[in-house]
């Protein structure tokens, strides 16, 4: 074929949301001529899964990213390094954020995009996600409402492979279908607490109710994944890939159902057309080249699918049209905090999936009329990002003020083996409104490529911070039960706190709604140039509880289907 001739679909970004709508599209449009264009250059086989695991391995810090450091694009410092933790000399590594607030969360610049390092958590949105606005008076309602969604949420826990308990969500997501998996198993730990929990009276009327997280995570062997093993390493880096990442779409797209994979591919700028009957040009540049000059090539669809900073950067760059002003706007994220603590016996920490279960009845209530609701989810992990095992140890190791060892042999074993095996964790992810000045823009600053980065302008709401307020209330009461009743001691936060970190759940900036009030529409097609669509957490007019992965997926799927029409 002529290399001049357009193609019909170009998508751009091969995380999970442009990955999976490759393939929905090749499926059911065959002949059609479809491109990936991606920024990433990794190869997605098991040896490039086994050599991202040694690099973790000797990796003397563990942050999210610390599997992906060696590749070439990730050394250039085009995502910052985060591990969550709200702190600027990392974030700005690649973000230009001008606060008051930080916005922590960061994403994976490779092939299959950040469903790498993701924990593989996959609830859906609630039914009331859907109607902020006209059932609490704040924020906006999406477009449609949950039941629109709800058969793709059906074939997007298909697609990922999803493990889940249907009857124990029976109250809070109504399901159309089962799920292809059970769901995963509690560790011995999780029964303790879950044992420990089952007695505790609802707080301020809401029953405490403890529900199997649904998870990308094969309880069994699921299209040619296998089973979870348990290694406790989801975040970042599933050795076995029983965990879902999108490397596994990607892998279809190019292998059966013949769409092209171009990496190394930095899209800088999308041209519109002179006339309507003409495709759109896209500007690149190929980092694999010697001097990453700037290439084209044309197609008579876009999708943008290159997650809620990079799609409106993207946008900006190319100039496209923003009468609604909305482009880059209402940037969100899940606070997140970890709440820790002993629990009277030991739980046996590290022996299954990082977390399996979760607590879903706070994720919706009048109480959203004056403050976001909040997910909670029990951990698996010890105390996940606040204290290592190995941190433990060289705290009761060493006297740092004294320079002088404090416990050795097996007194050393006895205090490890008493605290590592009593680690408990539970987190709250608390909702955040759409605020129109949290903003990505352009920066002057640029990357390794001369790029223009992202700027970014955050702060957190009033609302938005009685979550957090609201959710550490909740979790102190559930502590104070245990403490009552398993012998259990809350260690951190010690005191009211409005510290987070970042979820890596990067949500708004291209919203969906209203022509004049949004920049897609319902379908994921740009109000202003019919031909360019958006997948991605970008389109979320308000961002729930909910990871926000299944809903990614589900939207995706429901994308491609339009513009599987339109072709
Ligand atoms: C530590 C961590 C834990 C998480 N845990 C969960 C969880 O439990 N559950 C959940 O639902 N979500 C979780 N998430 C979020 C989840 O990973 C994301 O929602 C999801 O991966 C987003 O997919 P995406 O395809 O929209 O975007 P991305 O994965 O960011 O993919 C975008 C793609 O676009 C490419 N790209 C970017 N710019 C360009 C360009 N200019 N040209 C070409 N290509 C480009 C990137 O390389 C990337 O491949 C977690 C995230 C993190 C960081
Ligand atoms: S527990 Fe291990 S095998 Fe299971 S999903 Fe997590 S990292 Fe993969």
């Amino acid at each position: 074929m002529d290399p001049n001739t357009p193609y019909d679909v170009v998508i751009i970004g091969a995380g999970v949301a442009g990955a999976l709508t490759a393939c929905r599209l090749a499926t059911s449009r065959p002949g059609a001529r479809i491109l990936l264009m991606e920024a990433g250059n990794n190869p997605t086989n098991a040896a490039q899964r086994a050599a991202f695991v040694d690099t973790y391995q000797i990796s003397p810090t563990k942050p999210v990213p610390s599997p992906y450091a060696e590749l070439l694009n990730n050394k250039d410092g085009f995502a910052p390094s985060s591990d969550g933790v709200p702190d600027l000399t990392v974030m700005n590594q690649y973000y230009d954020e001008t606060g008051p607030d930080v916005f922590a969360s960061g994403f994976q610049r490779m092939i299959g995009g950040s469903t790498w390092a993701w924990r593989g958590n996959t609830p859906r949105f609630v039914p009331n996600d859907f109607q902020l606005k006209s059932k609490y008076g704040v924020g906006v309602d999406w477009p449609f409402g949950y039941d629109e969604l709800e058969p793709y949420y059906v074939q997007a826990e298909n697609e990922l492979g999803i493990s889940g308990n249907a009857d124990e969500w029976i109250g809070i997501t109504p399901r159309s279908g089962d799920y292809p998996m059970p769901g995963m198993a509690p560790s011995y730990g999780d029964e303790l607490v879950r044992a420990a929990l089952s007695t505790i009276k609802p707080i301020d009327g809401v029953p405490v109710r403890i529900v199997t997280t649904p998870q990308a995570r094969n309880s069994q062997p699921y299209r040619g994944r296998s089973a979870c093993q348990g290694n406790s390493s989801c975040i970042p880096i599933c050795p076995t890939g029983a965990k879902y990442d999108a490397s596994f779409h990607v892998n279809k797209a190019r292998d059966e159902l013949g769409v092209e994979l171009r990496t190394a591919h930095v899209a800088t700028r999308i041209v519109p057309p002179a006339a309507a009957d003409q495709p759109y040009t896209v500007v690149f540049r190929d980092w694999t080249t010697a001097d990453h000059a700037e290439q084209q090539l044309t197609a008579r669809h876009v999708v943008l699918a290159l997650n809620a900073i990079e799609t409106p950067k993207l946008w900006l760059l190319s100039g496209l049209g923003n009468s609604s002003d909305q482009v880059g706007r209402n940037l969100m994220d899940h606070h997140s905090a970890e709440t820790i603590g002993l629990f009277g016996q030991p739980v046996y920490p590290f022996r299954g999936p990082q977390s399996a279960l979760g607590v879903d009845t706070f994720r919706d209530g009048t109480f959203r009329n004056n403050n976001g609701a909040f997910r909670m989810t029990i951990g698996n992990d010890g105390w996940g990002r606040s204290g290592s095992p190995e941190k433990t140890l060289q705290s009761f190791l060493w006297d740092d003020t004294n320079k002088k060892i404090k416990l050795i042999g097996k007194p050393l074993q006895q205090a490890l083996a008493d605290k590592v095996t009593r680690m408990l964790r539970i987190s709250i992810s608390t909702e955040q409104l759409p605020d129109p000045d949290n903003r990505v823009t352009l920066s002057d600053k640029t990357d390794a490529l001369g790029i223009r980065r992202p700027k970014i302008a955050y702060k957190l709401d009033d609302y938005s911070k009685r979550a957090l307020a609201y959710g550490h209330s909740v979790t102190r009461r559930m502590w104070q039960h245990l403490e009552d009743t398993a012998g259990a001691t809350q260690v951190s936060p010690v005191q009211p706190t409005l510290k987070y970190n970042g979820a890596g759940h990067l949500m708004g900036t291209m919203r969906m709604g209203e022509k004049g009030t949004a920049v897609v529409d319902a379908w994921g097609s740009s109000h202003e140039h019919p031909g360019i669509w958006v997948v991605g957490s970008s389109v979320f007019p308000t961002g729930g509880t909910a990871n926000p992965t299944l809903t990614i997926s589900a939207l995706a799927l429901r994308t491609a289907d339009a513009l599987a029409a339109a072709l």
